[in-house]
């Protein structure tokens, strides 16, 4: 039969399979999607199942997309009827055609995004007269956004402490808020339903009934939400396919939960279990490897895995000197596969952190080597990016009303559309662009103005600041003017709002400063020039034969002839998060582990011997995980790369023995001590975490002022002046000095550096 054949025997018994509860636990590359894919066709050609009984969930909706066009190539026709898709999307055809059962609903509800959340919650704690610095709006959605992945409603909300039972308050106004506007979040998508099965047994029967076959890939990634719905749709028919490998469980921290796999076989006692035991995707090298990093997890079942392509070629370690010298490496390295007769688009760069691609990008766009990149926006492209640089720009020139249109309210500081458009007009009659007229109107009280006298305390404020960016922008070295704008903004509490997507978008704001350090010596102009120029060939879109990019979490599931996985370093891969909690730990084991097998035939580690990154430059030191790798899987050093010489070149300029040239203080002996690649087996010791280090300067932040109105203060470029008031702000303290001769300046404390004179 043609759709058994290339199946191996296991592969086959899951596939053609009785129907009933069935438990396909596998490794990597062993078959498992392809034994999903096989078998909904064998549900519909062999067993005569009707399409549309059929409800295959997928991770994302792309991997719905190529099951779908897998299948109709494997039965050469229609699968049309076929539910297939991701949890959030299949919920959400049941609600649109059901909600009208939920209380307060109708189907035209809409769907809510974070930034909606984030007002709903704000609304909440103001109708409750909560104080939303005291109880941060991120941290009461997280808890919501916890209850509802965990099936746990407002109303079952356990109120154990106060800042419990608060939650619990915030989380039913917040639920009475969404319900006024018809909307629902990504998480009510789910529970919505499940509640929905729970009060409407009938309805419950009619799905149950009309998807008799439920298939669910990658399940050690569910949360217990869509645990209890699949639990509760295949409850009548029990033809529940699910696959799965607890060693590839990758996103705990949005409530995936792999013991999810102990509580199918509870609650399917009778549940059959497949193991799949051959691998097809990748060498036996590359398998030596990822077996040999994963066995160090506790807590794990071990499962076989074998594979005939036996031998292949070593994985290569590479140091690089720093990040865009890794990036550098990965391109000529790409070059020199392509030259030997492998195709671009073979090839995988992935990294643990979105930050990270910055540096790749620009050498891909350096090189004029085009790129795909997967699941996130190109850097320059990210939103935090385009915010900061935008108020670079204006500082530059003010008359940017493009820039100034964009963050003229972000972060939000109350000038809403209407003072918006006044603005304009008014800037329009007094001839000048937006934010001269605010910087004018900052400077002095006394023109006539069309604004309110709250719209004109909004301007001004922000006029204030910008006169005072502008004073300085020639002076100061863009790093620093950048701090400043972040600092005097508070964009960071804008942007990053706890959630691992904020601290990511906190960490490319970071990284973006990391850049502007670097360009220390270039003026703000040139500095802005190199970043338009990057920017814009940024929008040359590779082809489908073009390298991908992509973080270790997007590849899942996914296969590449080549991979090369960068920034093996302890604070990256594991990330500083993991490094004092082993469950985390486990978790970037994991990581690591599904970033190798991701590799058919050849797998390059890269490492940098000093890295710029969240900030700070500091020497890295290589991933504990390079010490799991067996000696005889690596290649050695010595036989490197073209490009190596390159960073040879680099790295010779760099006096290894003078202390002077070290980094910093103690490193020198972790710089000797990183040099050689081979050594990459002695655990070296951990430098502090360098993403903590950003976050333990903001709390070390003083909380109490330290100026007041009336001292003497000197400043290393202002010179001397005299406190006219501070003020606590976030994190830090403003202080307005009058200077003699530079005139009046708003400062952050922990950047101004001020000089008490008495
Ligand atoms: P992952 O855990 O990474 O999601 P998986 O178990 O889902 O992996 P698949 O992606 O289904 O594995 O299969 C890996 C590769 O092996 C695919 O290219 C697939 O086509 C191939 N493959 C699977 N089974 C066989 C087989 N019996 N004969 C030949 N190739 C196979
Ligand atoms: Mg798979």
């Amino acid at each position: 039969m043609d759709l058994l054949h290339g199946l191996n025997p296991a592969q086959r018994a899951a596939v053609s399979a009785e129907p009933g509860p069935i438990l396909v636990l596998a490794g990597p590359g062993s078959g498992k999607t392809r034994v999903l894919t096989h078998r909904i066709a064998y549900l519909v050609t062999e067993l005569g199942v009707a399409p549309w009984h059929i409800m295959a969930v997928t991770f994302t909706n792309k991997a719905a997309r190529e099951m779908r066009e897998r299948i109709e190539k494997l039965m050469g026709g229609s699968m049309r009827g076929v539910m297939m898709g991701t949890f959030h999307s299949s919920c959400v055809r049941i609600l649109r055609r059901e909600v009208d059962h939920l209380v307060g609903y109708d189907r035209n509800f809409v769907i809510f995004d974070s930034d909606d959340q984030k007002q709903v919650v704000k609304q909440a704690l103001k109708d409750l007269n909560l104080d939303d610095k005291r109880f941060q709006p991120a941290k009461m959605l997280s808890g919501i956004s916890t209850a509802k992945s965990e099936l746990v409603t407002a109303e079952q909300y356990e109120a154990a402490n106060y800042v419990a039972e608060i939650t619990k308050r915030v989380y039913k106004r917040y639920q009475e808020i969404l319900i006024a506007n018809n909307a629902m979040d990504f998480d009510d998508l789910l529970l919505n339903t499940v509640l929905l099965f729970d009060g409407n047994p009938d309805v419950l029967r009619a799905y149950q009934e009309r998807y008799q076959h439920i298939l669910v890939d990658e399940f050690q990634d569910t949360n217990s939400v869509q645990y209890e719905l699949v639990k509760r749709l295949s409850a009548l028919h029990q033809h529940i396919f699910v696959v799965g490998d607890a060693d590839q469980s990758i996103y705990k921290w949005r409530g995936a939960d792999f013991r999810n796999i102990r509580r199918f076989e509870k609650q399917f006692p009778g549940a059959r279990q497949i193991l799949l035991e051959q691998n097809y995707r990748s060498t036996q090298l590359i398998l030596d490897a990822a077996k040999a990093v994963i066995k160090r997890n506790s807590d794990r079942v071990h499962k076989e895995l074998f594979t005939e392509r036996r031998g292949g070629e070593r994985l290569v370690i590479h140091e690089a000197y720093n990040e865009s010298d890794e990036g550098q490496y990965v391109v000529d390295s790409i070059a020199m596969l392509t030259a030997q007769g492998r195709e671009p688009g073979d090839v995988a760069v992935m990294y643990r952190t979105n930050a990270q691609s910055r540096a790749l990008e620009e050498a891909f766009i350096r090189a004029g080597l085009p790129y795909r990149l997967v699941g996130a926006q190109r850097f320059y492209g990210r939103r935090e990016v385009k915010d900061v640089i935008a108020y670079l720009r204006l500082i530059h020139n003010p008359r940017d009303d493009v820039s100034f249109g964009r963050i003229i309210n972000v972060p939000k500081r109350a000038i809403g559309r209407t003072t918006q458009m006044q603005i304009q007009q008014y800037a329009q009659q007094i001839g000048f662009s937006s934010a001269e007229a605010v910087m004018l109107l900052a400077g002095d009280a006394t023109l006539p103005h069309p604004f309110s006298a709250r719209a004109f305390n909004a301007l001004s404020h922000f006029g204030n600041l910008l006169n005072g960016w502008v004073a300085v922008r020639d002076a100061m070295p863009v790093g620093e003017l950048l701090d400043l704008v972040l600092e005097q903004t508070d964009y960071r509490s804008y942007i990053d709002d706890d959630t691992p997507e904020g601290a990511s978008r906190w960490e490319n704001v970071i990284e973006l400063r990391g850049v502007a350090s670097e360009a220390d010596d270039t003026s703000l102009a040139d500095f802005l020039e190199q970043v338009a120029l990057v920017a814009d060939a940024d929008r040359t879109e590779g082809g489908p034969n073009a390298p991908t990019l992509l973080t270790l979490h997007a590849a899942k599931g996914l296969e590449f002839p080549i991979v090369f996985i960068t920034g093996v370093e302890d604070g990256i891969l594991p990330h500083s998060r993991s490094l004092d909690d082993m469950e985390e730990m486990a978790e970037e084991r994991r990581l690591f582990y599904v970033g190798l097998t991701r590799a058919e035939d050849r797998v390059y580690l890269t490492r940098t011997f000093r890295r710029t990154l969240w900030g700070n430059s500091d020497v890295a030191v290589p991933s504990r995980f390079l010490q799991d790798l067996p000696a005889d899987v690596v290649e050695s050093a010595a036989g490197s790369h073209s490009s190596r010489q390159q960073s040879q070149s680099r790295m010779t300029s760099w006096n290894w023995s003078n202390p002077d040239n070290a980094p910093r203080g103690r490193s020198t002996h972790r710089a000797r001590a990183s040099r050689p690649t081979t050594e990459y087996r002695t655990r070296q010791p951990l430098p502090p975490s360098r993403s903590a280090q950003p976050e333990r300067e903001r709390q070390s932040a003083p909380i109490q002022a330290q100026f007041k109105t009336g001292q003497r203060v000197r400043h290393g470029k202002f010179g001397e002046g005299i406190v006219i008031e501070s003020k606590l702000t976030g994190n830090d303290e403003e202080v307005t000095v009058a200077f003699s001769a530079a005139g009046i300046k708003r400062l952050a404390a922990s950047f101004a550096k001020l000089e008490l004179l008495e």
